[in-house]
């Protein structure tokens, strides 16, 4: 361990981009550790129509612009996923090194909640996708179910129609949990098929998705549909294993933070899609980042 941090910033997606773009901008010691690729969620949006300012961009193009900006005031990136955090702000990195900070800022956002329904998990990679951007050309001319009625099944459901033949979207209610505008999109797109009051039971494979059943909540009725491609979209959860530790999370596992997005713990903080939060989107996710950056300056200054 031979250097101390004023801020470590686990996760870099738009609020630990934002985050370390802020501090390191202000002079502090920054670093932003990641285990997959840059940009969180942003890499897994094929487009963003609501980031103020910006008409219309690729989420990997606005990911990319956001870490280049971050590094060029000075940011030190690292490759590494943090599996344990001390209260005295030690990070615990997966090949056994630490990383010591005054200041620590979990940026980790979500994961996909899966459908826990038989043959899901081993068809993952085989015709069962979490991500429409990365995955959709894949399923040119072929058919595809998409599970869940929030903004995410409806937006990424119209995006897969520039591939798909055909998209049902199969939702457990009568109605959408999506905006209105979503709900639009769906409505006047010739290529998808509603289907209400349905739940996935099982996905069906030759080694290659080939359908799902599902039942109507209410008949108990189960129906195949043949299809290539299964997309679920039915929320996710956070990623917050490595300070579960600390008492800061509520029961479902976000992370409690104060206006000022600081946990109980002086010193560490949450930022974006990982906290208990009513809009997690971009636009959100790069305000916490900021703020979290000015609190860190304000508390290694006092120090
Ligand atoms: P979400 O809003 O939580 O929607 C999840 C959907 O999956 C709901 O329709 C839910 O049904 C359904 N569902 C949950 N568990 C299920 C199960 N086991 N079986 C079948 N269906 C199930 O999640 P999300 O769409 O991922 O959105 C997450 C957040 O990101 C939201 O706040 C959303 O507004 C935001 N977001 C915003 C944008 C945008 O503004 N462009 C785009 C994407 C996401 P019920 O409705 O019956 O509960």
């Amino acid at each position: 361990m031979s250097e101390i941090y004023d801020l470590a910033i686990i996760g870099a997606g738009p609020a630990g981009m934002a985050a370390a773009l802020y501090a390191s901008r202000s002079g502090l010691k920054t670093c932003m550790i990641e285990s997959g690729a840059p940009g969180g969620k942003l890499l897994k949006t094929y487009h963003i129509e609501n980031y103020p300012g910006v008409k219309g961009v690729g989420g990997a193009e606005l990911a990319t612009n956001m870490l280049d900006q971050a590094l060029e005031f000075g940011t030190e990136y690292i490759a590494g996923e943090v599996v344990k955090v001390d209260e005295d702000k030690t990070l615990h990195l997966a090949d056994g090194s630490t990383i010591k900070a005054q200041c620590v800022l979990l940026a980790t956002g979500t994961k996909e909640r899966m459908l826990n329904i038989p043959g899901e998990k081993e068809n993952v990679g085989k015709g069962v996708s979490f991500c429409a951007v990365c995955d959709g050309a894949f399923f040119r001319g072929k058919d595809i179910v998409v599970i869940g009625g929030g903004n995410s099944a409806l937006e990424e459901s119209v995006f897969l129609t520039q591939f798909a033949r055909k998209i049902y979207i199969v939702i457990r209610r009568d109605e959408f949990r999506a905006e209105k505008k979503f709900q639009r999109e769906v409505e006047e797109n010739d290529k998808i098929e509603v289907i209400k009051e349905s739940v996935p039971v099982e996905v069906l494979s030759d080694g290659k998705v080939t359908g799902i059943v599902i039942q109507n909540v209410k008949t108990q009725e189960k129906q195949t549909i043949e299809c290539s491609g299964i997309f679920p979209y039915v929320g996710s959860d956070p990623i917050s294993d490595c300070v579960k530790d600390l008492g800061v999370c509520n029961d479902h596992g976000y992370v409690k933070v104060d206006r000022n997005m600081e946990t109980k713990i002086d010193g560490l903080f949450a930022a974006g899609d990982v906290v208990d939060k009513q809009l997690p989107q971009v636009v959100t996710a790069v305000g916490d980042g900021a703020l979290v950056a000015q609190q860190a300056f304000k508390k290694v200054k006092e120090k």
